[in-house]
């Protein structure tokens, strides 16, 4: 996953930090060595400060449980649901579990909702997010009969899921949809991305960052 770019992007980051680079070299290989955190990793653009990403423990895998495969189940149907019955969009779906309750199951809706983000993971988990009136589903397990793509991946983190469990794989469609390109698009330094990536009028963002940390009672989530 770490490129040989990653590490002299790290570097050239250190010497204009005036940071010690093995340090930071070190902060970034243990971010790529805890499983939820390799999107992260491969998100941070260059000028990241890494010493604010969050570090997490390794994960312990557990063996499935039966509650574990009826949820799975419930994915699958949707998925096929979804995919082969509806046709709302791709055969996706993706159910949403806390305290070992079912709080929202939803298929992809892209075609039939004309909206990219309609995948059934962000969908399950908007739904979700409503039931409980909040953008947070701390502890939250989802369940999604394919490996999230990145927005989805990114969406369950924001929302403070705990756990995904997934089925099928990247590799198992990579012939139908572009889950596995985005992926590898993230890990490629932006000019060479397939959506270009261009920073232009950094300081006036930078001022209102500014106000907003001057702000009292702001929206920090
Ligand atoms: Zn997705």
């Amino acid at each position: 996953m770490i490129s040989t770019q990653d590490v002299t992007s790290t570097q050239d980051e250190a010497k204009n930090n005036g940071a010690d680079p093995a340090r930071l070299q070190l902060a970034r290989r243990d971010l790529i060595l805890t499983g939820t955190a390799v999107a992260a990793a491969a998100l941070l653009s260059p000028t990241a400060s890494l010493a604010e990403v969050p570090m997490s423990e390794p994960k312990v895998t557990h063996p499935m449980t039966d509650e574990d495969r009826a949820f799975m189940t419930m994915a699958l149907e949707k998925m096929r649901q979804a995919g082969v019955v509806d046709k709302t969009g791709g055969p996706f779906g993706a159910v949403v579990v806390l305290d070992g309750k079912v709080l929202a199951v939803a298929g992809n809706s892209v075609m039939s909702d004309n909206d990219p983000s309609a995948h059934a993971e962000v969908n399950a988990l908007r739904a979700a997010c409503r039931k409980v009136g909040s953008p947070h589903l701390k502890g939250a397990v989802m369940y999604s009969s394919c490996e999230p793509c990145p927005m989805c991946f990114s969406t369950a983190y924001w929302a403070r899921v705990a756990k995904i469990f997934y089925a099928a794989s990247y590799a198992d469609y990579a012939d139908l949809f572009d889950d596995a390109n985005i992926a590898k698009d993230l890990t490629l330094p932006y000019e060479q991305r397939q959506v270009a990536m261009q920073q232009i009028m950094r300081p006036d963002a930078q001022k209102v960052w500014d106000e907003f940390r001057r702000t009292p009672g702001g929206a920090r989530y």
